[in-house]
């Protein structure tokens, strides 16, 4: 049976590392969150990542604008966020009302407070290997890889899914941490014979259970990125979280496994507040 890794507690761990850091090194890190619209999931995610920042010493504020907010305004409030020296985070919740072009406001952000890491400069920074702030949720697979393996060295990794926020920069790191790299999509071909090659699986494409159980190499560590709300047979009318990965086929054939939920999820908040710390750091450095 495969370790399950257990992400509320790594990230609890960082938490209470990052609060330490805060307390021994005086800082005051400012994280602003802006919400535009009234997406629920979205709710969700900001009252959660302000609470883990209070948690850390981090001063939080959301900007809630209407749905109806012009790009221009929207453009106006993170031209005042750059500028206020009080704030070293500036997370701008995704996704946008679709009359604003979500480009163009990360494009806007400072990249020195480009806590999510999504502007084009931090991007190019990771791809060529310079320090930069790197996104968080492919940060948070990182270190709960590092949890089951302590040197990925020559590793055969498939990363399956290529978006901006996951794919691709979990591709770059696990690159820089001298793995070979396999980035999967849609259009792969044979992707069950890619999956058995892989020592290490990431799976991060939004399809319930999608990477079946006999995918899997045996031995193989898999980070199951994806977050599904299904219908949930055991109780009539309610439903559970499942990720991109048969978790019960595949504990039994892994090393190492994330659950979903209580695996990357929490990561991705802690990995924020590790980048508004480390902005904050950079910042009273001067
Ligand atoms: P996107 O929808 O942006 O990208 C999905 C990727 O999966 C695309 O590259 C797509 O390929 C690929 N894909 C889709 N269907 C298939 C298929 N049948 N076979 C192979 N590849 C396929 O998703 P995100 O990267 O934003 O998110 C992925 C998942 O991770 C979601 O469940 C999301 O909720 C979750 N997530 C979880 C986070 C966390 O904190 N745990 C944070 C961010 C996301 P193509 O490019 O060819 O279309």
């Amino acid at each position: 049976m495969a370790l399950i890794i257990d992400g509320v507690a790594v990230a609890k761990k960082l938490r209470q590392s990052l609060a330490a850091q805060v307390a021994a090194e005086k800082l005051s890190p400012g994280l602003s969150v802006v919400l535009v619209g009234e997406d629920p999931a979205s709710q969700v995610y900001v009252r959660n990542k302000s609470r883990a920042a209070e948690e850390v010493g981090i001063v939080s504020d959301t900007h809630r604008l209407p749905s109806d907010t012009t790009q221009e305004e929207l453009l106006a409030l993170v031209d005042q966020l750059n500028k206020d020296k009080k704030i070293h985070g500036i997370l701008v919740q995704l996704p946008l009302p679709k009359h604003i072009d979500a480009q163009t406001i990360i494009a806007a952000i400072d990249p020195e407070k480009d806590v999510d890491g999504f502007h084009p400069i931090n991007a190019g920074r990771l791809s060529l290997g310079l320090p930069s702030l790197v996104p968080c949720t492919p940060q948070g697979c990182m270190i709960l890889l590092g949890e089951a393996l302590s040197d990925l060295s020559g590793k055969r990794a498939l990363v399956l899914g290529r978006s901006n926020i996951v794919g691709k920069p979990v591709a770059q790191l696990l690159l820089q941490a001298n793995c070979t790299v396999t980035l999967a999509h849609s259009r792969t071909k044979d992707l069950p014979e890619e999956c058995r090659r892989a020592d290490i699986l990431i799976a991060a494409i939004g399809k319930p259970e999608f990477v079946q159980g006999d995918w899997v190499k045996e031995g193989a560590v898999v980070i199951d990125v994806g977050i599904n709300r299904i219908d949930d047979p055991a109780t009539a009318g309610k439903t559970k979280l499942v990720g991109d990965v048969a978790f019960a086929a595949t504990e039994k054939r892994a090393a190492a496994i994330t659950p979903v939920p209580g695996g990357v999820g929490p990561m991705t908040i802690a990995c924020l507040l590790k980048n508004t710390v480390e902005s904050a750091r950079k910042s009273a450095a001067g």
